[in-house]
């Protein structure tokens, strides 16, 4: 497999250091690197492992959110809410270390807080739960998951693990590069001088202890390896619970060797038949692949209830 990893920081407009490429120019970019058999990668100019974990889920699913922008819904739940706002929590407190600022608790704290009350406030962003539970219930939910939040970025600083992975190269860095000449896209949120880490901060929003075997190979972190050239570990942040603090971990860490099961050929066969698929316009409902859809927000047009 050959990889071309691209400069991006040529193609940033502003030229500052952290500042994400615009979408228009990264179009342009991937565009003019793409040199495989596909003329428009994915629905997007690249794929990304969110787009391929879409394909991979249902390629209708994929045409609905993706390639119809008349049809996309924007929808959240307060787990993937939690999970914004703790990765916005560790972005400060990553971005301030790397500045040689001083750590102050209270601060960081209130950033993954502000954060999630902004998005409860999103207009644009309904909340799974709004809709399926009576008010009161919905608030205590909130209070809860909250509660959780708090917890969980206190006891990460007051435990110092932000002093545990090493030198801090990057934080929240995006990356362009092609493999067999098809780009990808993405955004790593910690780069050290050893590893790239990748939070899975919603994972603990109910308070739950992941293990290792319940964590499937995982694409983000395939592709951050062929990107950096380096190991890379999921940092699994469990709240603990208010009650029964010593039961939980705070921090699991799983290392690639733990549970990657992908070879290179098996992810470019996936990568190929998904986009031989979308050049050839075939879009297949998910039961075809798996065996079985529970509907999704696409439903209705999709015209599927509880089987395909
Ligand atoms: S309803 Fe099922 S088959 Fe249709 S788009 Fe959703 S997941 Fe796919």
């Amino acid at each position: 497999m050959e990889i071309k990893r691209i400069d991006l920081n040529k193609y940033k407009a502003s030229g500052k250091e952290g500042h994400k490429i615009s979408k228009e120019s990264l179009l342009e970019c991937a565009q003019m690197h793409n040199t495989s058999e596909y003329e428009y990668v994915g629905g997007e100019g690249y794929l990304s492992p969110s787009s391929i974990k879409t394909w991979m889920k249902c390629p209708r699913f994929f045409y609905y959110d993706k390639l119809d922008p008349d049809l996309k819904v924007r929808r959240v739940n307060l787990k993937m809410h939690y999970g914004s706002s703790g990765h916005k929590a560790m972005e400060i407190l990553y971005k301030k270390i790397m500045k040689n600022e001083v750590i102050i608790k209270d601060e960081i704290v209130s950033y993954a807080t502000d954060y999630y009350q902004r998005g409860l406030e999103d207009p644009e962003a309904p909340m799974d739960e709004k809709e399926n539970l009576q008010a009161s219930e919905f608030d205590e939910v909130v209070g809860t998951t909250k509660d959780n939040l708090v917890i969980c970025v206190e006891a990460y600083v007051d435990n110092k693990e932000h002093e545990k992975v090493g030198q801090i190269l990057n934080v929240e860095q995006d990356f362009l590069m092609t493999l067999d000449g098809i780009p990808f896209y993405g955004i790593v949120d910690l780069e050290t001088s050893s590893k790239i880490v990748d939070f899975k901060f919603a994972q603990g929003s109910a308070g739950v202890q992941m293990r290792k075997s319940d964590i499937p190979g995982d694409i983000q972190l395939w592709t951050y390896e062929k990107n950096y050239s380096k190991p890379g570990a999921f940092n699994i942040i469990i709240p603990p619970p208010k009650t029964k603090r010593s039961d939980r971990q705070l921090v699991t860490e799983i290392c690639r060797t733990d549970y990657l099961t992908w070879a290179d050929e098996d992810f470019m066969e996936v990568t190929h038949d998904m986009l031989r698929e979308i050049q050839a316009g075939r879009f297949t409902k998910r039961g075809a692949i798996t065996g079985g859809c529970q509907g999704c927000r696409y439903k209705e047009s999709c015209n599927v209830k509880h089987s395909c």
